[in-house]
């Protein structure tokens, strides 16, 4: 259960037997005109609630607003926490849990601006925990989905597809479209993103999404996620 519906005895009475926790990060970013600024947020957060559920763990408060501040900063709706500042706020979220018992941390992260400031973070409290493990699961990198999806990026394929499958109210099929290009290997400052990256905030297609894709990506993530709480756990 996610522990902002659970009462104080009810998490001290987990605490006896579970140090482990599930802490969804996701975003609050454009993602084209077809699906909502919350994608990676919903996506996340639907996986480890449905992960608490079937491994009867506790879910974390879901982190929604991530690092957004490259690549879709400029486009309207995104909100971006910068890196320095979630680092230190997600160093806060790790002490508050461990002074309460946890030594457990998974975070079901759906965006890629949060994987830096997530190891910043671990490598920070690191060296001040005891007894204590984390792990980070990105979900559309896991190697046992990029095929099922042709790794399709921000906005694309697999992402609509999820979206499709959890919230289909909120996806405007209409507005599905295509823009082949890639990040390439260098930064570029925010001013050239829309030359040289996405001119619509969607990199890759979203076409060929459906509902049924979604299902898979979600149920195959979740499977996944699932081998990491318990190799987090032995
Ligand atoms: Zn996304």
């Amino acid at each position: 259960m996610e522990t902002i519906k659970m009462s104080m005895a009810e998490i001290a009475e987990y605490l006896k037997t579970n140090s482990i926790i599930i802490i969804p990060i996701g975003a609050v970013e454009e993602h084209s005109k077809a699906l909502p600024l919350g994608t990676d947020t919903l996506t996340t957060e639907a996986m480890a609630i449905e992960l608490g559920k079937r491994t009867k763990r506790t879910v974390g408060p879901t982190i929604s607003v991530g690092n957004c501040h490259s690549i879709t900063f400029t486009f309207p709706g995104t909100m971006s926490i910068s890196p320095v500042n979630i680092v230190n706020y997600l160093v806060d979220y790790l002490k508050s849990l461990y002074k309460d018992g946890f030594r457990r941390f998974l975070f079901v992260n759906g965006h890629g601006g949060n994987i830096a400031p997530l190891r910043c973070a671990i490598d920070t409290v690191v060296d001040v925990f005891e007894n204590s493990r984390f792990s980070v699961g990105s979900w559309w990198l896991f190697e046992d989905l990029k095929d099922l999806y042709n790794n399709a990026g921000h906005a694309g394929r697999g992402e609509a597809s999820m979206m499709l499958y959890l919230y289909p109210e909120l996806v405007h099929k209409d507005m599905f479209t295509e823009e082949k290009r890639n990040i390439p290997y260098y930064y570029v400052s925010n001013d050239i993103v829309h030359q040289e990256i996405t001119e619509t905030g969607i990199i890759n297609d979203g076409q060929e999404s459906t509902a049924h894709l979604g299902r898979k990506l979600f149920e195959k993530s979740v499977e996944i996620y699932e081998k990491l709480l318990k190799e987090l756990e032995e």
